[in-house]
């Protein structure tokens, strides 16, 4: 991993090349292969996340996500800090869902069984990444491995992504649990 004024890069041109999408974002490189169920973990897979959520795909099972007139299902945890209860211009790192595992995976999934809420959303535009930051050639500062960048942000070239973020606009809550 290599950091110049123009951004951050693999050493390797190669792997470079092959981690980087259409836009030029580059992501984390993972060990080992986006197989098998999802361990329900805090973070999906960054393979696994950056399909579901630019093809609007399931975050389980990669079938379409559920659409119908009143939008996109979205199953959310709750998170701890207090929330706007309109759930809306929410960021969101998980993808939407399909209607089967919307019922079947609150209940494996502990951050889903501690309260999650189902929304319809009619919009979901991509606006950025979450990933590690790496600081400007010759700063002082740590890496920040755990940042929110927007696409349209001058630290756009020196972050390595792992999540796609769409922001989840015009939502209605269809549920909410417990
Ligand atoms: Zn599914």
């Amino acid at each position: 991993m290599t950091v110049t004024v123009s951004g951050v890069a693999y050493t390797d041109p190669v792997q470079d090349a092959l981690a980087r999408d259409l836009d030029g974002t580059l992501w984390a490189l993972c060990e080992g292969a986006a197989t098998g169920k999802p361990r329900y973990a805090a973070e999906l897979h960054p393979e696994r996340q950056r399909v579901a959520m630019e093809g609007l795909l399931c975050a389980c099972c990669r079938h379409p996500a559920d659409r119908n007139e009143h939008g996109m299902l979205w199953v959310l945890p709750v998170p701890d800090d207090a929330v706007d209860l309109r759930w809306e211009g929410l960021h969101s790192a998980i993808p939407p869902m399909c209607e089967p595992c919307s019922v079947s995976v609150p209940l494996l999934c502990p951050r889903l069984r501690d309260g999650h809420v189902q929304l319809r959303v009619r919009e979901a535009e991509p606006i950025g990444v979450r990933g590690t930051l790496h600081p400007r050639p010759g700063s002082q500062d740590a890496p920040d491995y755990d940042a929110f960048v927007r696409y349209d942000s001058p630290d756009m070239p020196f972050v390595v992504a792992r999540q796609a973020v769409r922001e989840l606009r015009r939502t209605t809550v269809v549920a909410t649990a417990p």
